[in-house]
């Protein structure tokens, strides 16, 4: 039998619980975000109404589709790496974005969201595994981002995000979310900024993201189950953004 949503959420909720209880954190420190990628309205709607309001996507072709055929009182956050002519469009969709990962895209989404009339919180992508196939910053980057984001008027940078190296032990995730800590510890005394925000974390090593300060974690295959190979119709992901 397949577990259901409901089932499944329940789980993770104590599995969020029980993680901070391990390092005297309160649970509600610790936000999930559904990472709805590859799944259509009909999943949105169950796990809306199991009480769910914020999602995840990671492609603006996808989101642009979907969001308008899900519930509207839904926020929607964007986590993946966003390409600077779908910029706007992101501006319009979502209210939070997790990865800016370049002083460039922050300025540009500081341009646009002064067009739009909008302010924006986002986080910080950092490549704290240095890895030369992923997005985001260098840690050594950072401090300058921020002091260019100290300035800006419409984006407010509240935190960090990552997405640790793809190891075959998920535990071996830990020294990158520590890394990120202490990457947002350093920069916030550096600039005088509060950062309070870490998103890290997916469904195989959220644990150990929590125990190392993730104030967001960002869920997918463990609330929706596995993803479709084909996408639902009308969602069909060109791998373009
Ligand atoms: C897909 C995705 C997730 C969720 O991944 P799961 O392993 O399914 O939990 C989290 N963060 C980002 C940036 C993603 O693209």
């Amino acid at each position: 039998m397949n577990e259901s949503l409901v089932q499944r959420l329940a789980t993770l909720r104590q599995r969020i619980t029980d993680a901070c209880a391990r390092v005297g954190r309160k649970t509600d420190e610790v936000r999930l975000l559904p990472v709805s990628k590859g799944f259509g309205p009909d999943a949105i709607q169950e796990a809306a109404a199991a009480g769910l309001t914020v999602f995840g996507e990671s492609r603006v072709q996808e989101a642009r589709a979907k969001i308008p055929a899900c519930p509207g009182h839904l926020s929607w956050h964007f986590v993946g790496h966003l390409q600077r002519n779908k910029a706007r469009e992101a501006v319009r969709l979502f209210d939070l974005l997790h990865a800016v990962d370049s002083l460039r895209l922050l300025q540009t989404l500081e341009d646009l969201c002064e067009q739009e009339g909008r302010n924006l919180p986002v986080f910080l992508e950092v490549n704290v595994g240095e890895d030369p196939s992923k997005f985001g910053l260098a840690p050594s980057e950072v401090p300058a981002v921020l002091e260019v984001a100290a300035g800006l008027r419409r984006v407010t940078v509240c935190g960090l995000m990552t997405v640790p190296p793809f190891t075959r032990d998920p535990a071996d995730s830990r020294p990158y979310f520590r890394r990120l800590r202490e990457c947002r510890d350093a920069g916030s005394v550096q600039v005088g900024m509060p950062l309070p925000e870490l998103s890290m974390g997916m469904s195989r090593d959220f644990e150990w993201a929590i125990e190392e300060g993730a104030t967001w974690v960002r869920i997918g295959t463990a609330l929706f189950g596995p993803r479709p190979v084909r996408p639902a119709p009308g969602f069909v992901d060109t791998g373009k953004g």
